[in-house]
């Protein structure tokens, strides 16, 4: 049997004419910068996302790097970070000419952990650290609670990198609501990188925010901070998301939560596979925990509406499983198998200090097939072919 990563074919087969003909109307406009349907879908996010703000842009790195510009961030700055991320997230503040300061992860969550941002912060005496950049890996919230906590207490802006997290949900029990990823901090940035959860058939992304003078700069921004036209009070880039793009994410945003739906099915399955085949207790293989339904959601318990952007299991001896699946004709990946910290083009890079729950993960984490339209007896496949594994 074949079993890709991702397939993207059953979602866009029932859309496909809708697609082809909302892009021919886009063609036969001649509006091909900006413009009406650039504008419908920033509404359409802000309303899903509950912000006041969306501003469509070029892609979620573009997201991250127009955010951070608006926050005036540059040489001699700090930005706090994850190192265990897509290289984005680290990119854009090098590229700013700031510094990475990175908090390791928690090794449950994959997330940033709170502990870690807090020592960092409290001990950052110069307050050279400007923004924080949580990231909500494969579609799970990191734990916004505290660190909404931690940014507001010293004073450090909060920019959520929601690129893989669109519709994701966390309790925030203080304002006793559950919030979606992106619209707690400062800003939110989304891909529409066509693997996320809403993706474009190219490149696309978006900031979401509450604050209209922020989102009035990020607008600016975005197209060379120009005000009237040729009159330029900032200095910009074209980070302009592609009215193509916007119809076709027009298409497929009704239809993004009962794909978040599917997917958390699929979780569901693989998590009730795995238990049925006795790996509950394997410490080979640690598998995500049951999936929480919308209903048990409570604001007294720290468990998230999570949209399984990916479904990733850590495992022993992963380089060999992997290498069995693909012979069995299973797709999987690594995300991530290098830590930021240790990317080369960071010129310090052997100097930084370990970060041991990251270095562990990037050697035993795997991400199996999540896709909406992944079938029961696929599943059955995949967990069969890792149980024979390690038999
Ligand atoms: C996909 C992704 C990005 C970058 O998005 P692009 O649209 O590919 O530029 C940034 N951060 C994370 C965590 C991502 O997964």
């Amino acid at each position: 049997m074949n079993v890709p990563l991702l397939d993207l074919r059953p979602q866009h087969g029932e859309l496909r004419e809708e697609i082809i003909e909302r892009v021919v109307q886009v063609i036969d406009s001649t509006r091909y910068i900006q413009g009406p349907e650039v504008e419908a879908l920033e509404q359409e996010v802000a309303d899903y996302c509950g912000t006041s703000h969306a501003i469509g842009v070029s892609s979620g790195t573009d997201a991250l790097l127009v955010a951070l510009m608006a926050l005036d961030i540059g040489p001699g700055d700090q930005v706090l970070i994850p190192p265990f991320s897509f290289f984005a997230t680290m990119g854009v503040v090098l590229r700013l000419g700031a510094r990475p300061v990175f908090a390791d992860i928690d090794p449950i969550s994959f997330n940033i952990n709170p502990d870690r941002v807090e020592e960092i912060l409290a001990a950052d005496a110069g307050r050279k650290i400007k923004a924080m950049i949580p990231v909500h890996l494969y579609g799970q919230c990191a734990d916004m609670e505290r660190l909404l906590g931690l940014s507001q207490r010293y004073g450090v802006p909060l920019i959520e990198d929601a690129a893989q997290a669109i519709g994701a949900q966390v309790p925030l029990a203080a304002a006793r609501t559950w919030p979606r990823a992106g619209s707690m901090g400062l800003a939110g940035c989304f891909s529409f990188f066509p693997s996320k959860n809403l993706g474009g058939i190219g490149d696309g992304g978006m900031v979401i925010c509450q604050d209209e003078s922020f989102a009035r700069k990020v607008s600016l921004l975005r197209n060379h901070g120009a005000h009237p036209k040729y009159y330029h009070a900032l200095v910009g880039g074209n980070f302009r998301l592609d009215p193509i793009q916007a119809a076709v994410l027009r298409v497929k945003l009704p239809r993004l939560e009962s794909w978040h739906a599917q997917r958390r099915r699929n979780a569901q399955r693989y998590h009730d596979l795995f238990s049925s085949f006795g790996f509950a207790d394997d410490e080979r293989l640690q598998v995500p925990e049951a999936v929480h339904e919308p209903q048990a959601r409570s604001c007294a318990t720290n468990v998230n509406y999570h949209i399984y952007n990916q479904y990733v299991i850590r495992v022993h001896e992963r380089d060999a499983l992997r290498d069995r699946l693909q012979e069995q004709g299973i797709g999987s990946e690594i995300y991530y198998p290098l830590g930021l910290h240790r990317q080369h083009c960071l010129s310090d890079s052997a100097d930084m200090p370990e970060m041991k729950h990251t270095e562990q993960a990037a050697k035993e984490t795997l991400a199996l097939p999540i896709y909406p339209g992944l079938t029961e007896a696929m599943q059955e496949y995949v967990v069969q072919t890792i149980r024979s594994f390690y038999r």
